[in-house]
């Protein structure tokens, strides 16, 4: 990196944009990080995440927050069960016995370790932006809502996820429905509180798929188990079926009756919840998903990816590419030459890992869920 100072603002304090900042900042690169979120605690950062070693265990390591990971990593978390219809365990992988393979962390202490290992302040919280403006020469202005002031930059990275704006100069491509749903539940104090489906889920991820639907429970930190009841239909399920998704107690029925023949200790899952229910519709980005180098713009992580979550790998590749990037603004002269480069090693990542998750998705809920999970694991073994 030549020394003459480049403006850079990463839009999104995800895992993707955190990291680029860090690794930019070990190196004596500044950068600025925008995020609509009006402070670190505002919303539910979500489930837990296990860290590849090729993704996002080597970005934690080039941030230089390898050890305090592990410490609050938990390695136990990678043990895998899956679970017939009428719950019983048809497979079970332990945590590997060396331990630190793909440990476990949930997301807000993610974002917490990653946020501690910035310079304070940059992270300006309760920006929300709403497009980018092609200025003179390369670089662009950042439009905020509700705020007069604008930002200038020689580099906008776009790490603003699912629903990116930095995106919109750069391809016309908007995330379509998978045709999969995920109604969110879960459960608090599990081990005290609900000891048969702690003991059930085990200290990772159970799972239960059948006939293009499923259960799909994962330990978190403090004793909470967050629950995804997956299920193939149209995104509009649940006005098809005249449901007011704010009324609990009508999503539990409408669920109990669409699982009916399921075994009880999954069925539990559903009518034990602590926390009530969150449909999640998923959406993924059209594969494959390009665009033209355009100089003082790029994206990472799900802004350029989005993929389903069934392959667990999303969070692991933004934090690849906020890293991968990050070294080539430090390796090469310019910003432009940096991003060149950086979307050459991106882009046939991305198409190669959003091909294999659309399979994923597609494999776990069909109607031979069942066999093709279990072949799958077994495969892994
Ligand atoms: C149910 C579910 C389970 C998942 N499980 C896993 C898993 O086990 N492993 C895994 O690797 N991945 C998993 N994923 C995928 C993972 O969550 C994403 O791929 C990952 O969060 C992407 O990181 P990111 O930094 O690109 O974007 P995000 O984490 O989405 O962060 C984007 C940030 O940008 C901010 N933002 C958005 N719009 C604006 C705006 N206009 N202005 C300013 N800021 C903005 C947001 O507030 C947010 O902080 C899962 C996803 C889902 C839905």
């Amino acid at each position: 990196m030549s020394t003459a100072p480049v403006r850079i603002a990463i839009v999104g304090a995800g895992p993707g944009g955190l990291i680029c900042a860090r690794v930019l900042q070990r190196h004596g690169i500044a950068a600025a990080v925008y995020d609509l979120d009006t402070c670190p605690g505002a919303r539910d950062q979500g489930g837990s995440l296990d860290m590849h070693p090729d993704t996002g265990a080597h970005a934690l390591r080039a941030a230089g927050v390898w050890d305090a990971f592990r410490l609050l990593a938990r390695p136990e978390g990678e043990q895998m069960r899956l679970v017939d219809r009428g719950g019983r365990v048809v497979f079970d992988a332990a945590a590997p016995e060396t331990g630190h393979a793909n440990p476990e962390i949930d997301r807000g202490q993610l974002r917490g370790l990653l946020l501690d290992s910035l310079t304070p302040g940059t992270v300006r919280w309760d920006h929300r932006l709403e497009h980018v403006e092609r200025l003179e020469g390369n670089a662009h202005r950042l439009h905020f809502a509700d705020r007069v002031t604008t930002v200038d930059a020689d580099l906008v990275v776009g790490a603003d996820g699912a629903w990116s704006k930095v995106r919109r100069p750069l391809s016309d491509a908007v995330p379509l429905y998978t045709g999969v749903t995920f109604v969110e539940t879960g459960l608090d104090d599990v081990d005290v509180r609900h000891g048969e489906l702690a003991a059930l889920t085990g200290n990772g991820t159970m799972m239960a798929l059948d006939d293009n639907q499923g259960f799909i429970a994962q330990r978190n930190s403090g004793g909470h188990i967050r629950v995804y009841v997956g299920m193939r239909t149209p995104e509009d399920w649940h006005r098809q079926a005249g449901l007011d998704l704010a009324d609990p107690a009508a999503v539990r029925d409408a669920l109990l009756s669409r699982f009916a023949g399921w075994g009880r200790d999954l069925l539990r899952f559903v009518t034990d919840t602590d926390t009530g229910y969150t449909n999640r519709p998923l959406y993924a980005l059209p594969v494959p998903h390009t665009w033209d180098p355009t100089p003082g713009l790029t994206l990472l992580g799900d802004a350029a990816h989005l993929m389903s979550p069934i392959s667990g790998m999303g969070a692991n590749l933004a934090m690849r590419d906020g890293a991968d990037l990050a070294q080539a603004i430090v390796d090469h002269g310019t910003v432009d030459e940096a991003v060149i480069a950086y979307e050459k090693i991106l882009l046939p990542r991305s198409i190669e890992a959003a091909h294999a998750a659309a399979e994923g998705i597609d494999g776990a809920f069909a109607p031979d869920s069942a066999e093709h999970t279990l072949a799958h694991m077994t495969s892994r073994r």
